[in-house]
């Protein structure tokens, strides 16, 4: 049998349970092929073979669908389509446009229904970097054309093909489906190069070299950048309960954050609370451009009552189109909200496989799954020696904030950034409502040398201390519960004092306030050391004897606190103001002991 005769195979459904179906006998298709499943042609993928049977799942709703139908091989693996036109679209899990079909369908997504995610009528003003008789390698960047006004989309080689090029076109507007040069390999063949490309969803892009993170993922939250940082290139989860303010976090980071590229994947939670993050999204500007944020954004939207397999399918997608613009030497993040309901679409597939549950009926599979969609995070080199970036950052949503639960406990396994949501911060109104004694960030040492470089090179033992003091709070907070404050000596209520500064001032930030929605990391600095310098001056006058009813009675406290709205983000010099009014207070304080 040839490639054509294979291709074009069909066979017979032998059965159907939901989402999943099944072909009985020998066949020729292959792990993870990508099938179209009965006379409405319905996307599938191959997802186990033995020798009496093929098992089958249907990206689409498989109502209706009859024993009399046939699954159709195609002899490729499930892919996605790449190219110009990407960014600022709203695709489904398995990368087809939502924002297109409602315009055709007004209420749901019709099964089987193909629309290209991409427009392949649109004419884009190409650059060509190469010419005829150029050898290229692959992954090689041979043209590029203004994707938005904040992204060049870069024409890549595909990764399987290299050789001489020909036919190579001039300068001008070329459509994605337009050859742009031809390819002559070394045994002979010749390929056509166009803007479009096909990419298999679940194997990772290849790469030259990994680096280990080592620039955070600067977001201009304070509670992140200074105390619990992301890498880019790095993994982080975010766990919370309703209304803990995950989206506001992550919409923060989409807005503030210096990636060049945000991939926002809404998985599995009701349609109206999506429609209603995804016009949220929609309203977006970028601060540093003014350009809506749409620009350099892509949104995978699969709602809780789309097909579970296309939900499955949804963070691949994402880490598809992701890995693309990293080989363009982008800095992309990933935000995946929620992985709770992606880790339910895999309970519910595994459950009509009728695979053995382990842990709150999800499959034993659920730790390696995560393990492979956290792990295709990272800072590289690509194949054609560009750097770039892909950042996770994976919202769990526990049922009851309970962190105890598989999703989030095997989660904590595959990512070093944990940004714990607390319901009663939230409730408290202390936002962001991340607990600074849940969360960590393993990634903060080997920033070290970019903390130097560009900060201060005590930026990671300014940061410890200020840790230190929130950490001494907490347990002496446990000792006022018990014996009330009264009897504390004068050096822990101070303590507890510098703590207050630290959580109202610092470590909460309001979004909504157009200086604190967001603070340059160095802002965030000097910050920290003024708040040190004042524990520094109080403690002396605490040993000074300087009674603490004394030393409270000041604004200093309050206008530390305030520093937040009181000092504009490019007013720099500002730490020696306040150098010089806790010098003031320290001289006003000593005048008690004469
Ligand atoms: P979730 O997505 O976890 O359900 P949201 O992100 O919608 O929660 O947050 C709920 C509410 O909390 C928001 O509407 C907002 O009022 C408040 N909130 C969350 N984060 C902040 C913040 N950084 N600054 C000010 N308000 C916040």
């Amino acid at each position: 049998m040839n490639n054509k005769d294979l291709e074009s195979k069909k066979y017979n459904i032998s059965g159907i349970n939901g989402p999943i179906v099944y072909v009985y006998g020998q066949t020729n298709l292959k792990m993870n092929e990508l099938v179209y499943v009965g006379t409405k042609r319905l996307m599938g993928e191959v997802i186990r073979l033995d020798k009496e049977k093929c098992v089958i799942q249907v990206y689409e709703d498989t109502s209706g669908l009859t024993l009399a139908e046939t699954v159709e091989s195609t002899g490729e693996l499930v892919s996605i389509d790449l190219a110009p036109g990407i960014m600022s679209t709203i695709i489904d899990g398995v990368a087809r446009p939502l924002d297109k079909i409602a315009l055709s369908n007004k209420n749901f997504i019709p099964a089987g229904i193909n629309v290209s995610s991409l427009d392949e009528t649109k004419k884009w003003e190409t650059e060509i970097l190469v010419k005829d008789g150029d050898i290229v390698t692959p992954g090689q960047i041979i043209a590029q054309t203004q994707e938005t006004p904040l992204i060049t989309h870069k024409i890549m080689i595909p990764y399987d093909v290299e050789g001489m090029l020909s036919n190579v076109v001039n300068n001008g507007s070329y459509t994605i489906n337009d050859t742009l040069a031809k390819i002559t390999t070394k045994d002979g063949k010749t390929i056509d190069i166009k803007m479009k490309t096909r990419c298999p969803i679940k194997t990772p892009r290849p790469v030259r070299h990994r680096y280990i993170p080592t620039t955070p993922l600067i977001t201009g939250q304070r509670i992140i950048d200074s105390i619990f940082p992301i890498a880019k290139g790095g993994a982080a989860c975010i766990p919370g309960g309703f209304g803990t303010g995950k989206t506001m976090t992550q919409h923060q980071i989409a807005k503030y954050s210096d990636a060049d590229i945000i991939i926002y994947i809404g998985c599995g939670e009701r349609g109206n609370e999506m429609t209603e993050v995804l016009q949220d999204f929609a309203k977006l500007i970028d601060p540093k451009t003014n350009r809506p944020l749409l620009d350099k954004t892509l949104r995978i939207a699969n709602t809780s009552n789309m097909p579970v397999a296309s939900r499955e399918a949804s963070l691949y997608t994402g880490l598809t189109v992701a890995e693309y613009y990293r080989d363009m030497g982008y800095d992309v993040a990933i935000m995946a909200d929620s992985t709770s309901r992606w880790a339910e679409a895999l309970r519910e597939l595994s459950g009509r496989l009728e695979e053995m549950p382990a842990e709150e009926g999800f499959p034993a599979y659920l730790s390696s799954k995560l393990s492979s969609f956290y792990e295709r995070a990272g800072m590289v080199d690509s194949i054609n020696g560009q750097t770039g970036s892909v950042t996770i950052i994976g919202a769990v949503s526990p049922q009851g904030g309970d962190f105890s639960e598989p999703v989030t406990q095997n989660t904590k396994r595959f990512v070093k950034c944990f940004l714990a949501l607390d319901r009663s911060l939230a409730y408290a109104r202390h936002f962001p409502a991340i607990n600074w004694l849940t969360s960590y960030s393993e990634y903060t040492q080997d920033f070290d040398g970019y903390y130097r470089e560009k900060i201060a090179p005590d930026f990671i033992r300014t940061q410890d201390e200020i840790m230190n003091l929130l950490v001494k709070e907490n347990s002496y907070l446990e000792i006022v519960k018990l014996i009330g404050s009264d009897v504390m000596p004068d050096d822990q209520k101070f303590i507890l004092e510098v703590a207050r500064i630290i959580r109202l001032g610092f470590l909460q930030q309001d979004a909504f306030n157009k200086i604190d929605t967001s603070v340059p990391l160095i802002k965030q600095y000097k910050w920290m050391k003024v708040i040190l310098y004042f524990y520094k001056i109080g403690s002396k006058l605490i040993k000074e004897k300087i009674p603490m009813s004394i030393i409270k009675d000041s604004d200093i406290f309050s206008k530390l606190i305030s520093i937040k709205y009181d000092v504009d983000n490019d007013d720099l010099d500002f730490d020696k103001r306040y150098f010089e009014l806790i010098d003031a207070f320290y001289d006003e304080k000593t005048k008690y002991n004469g």
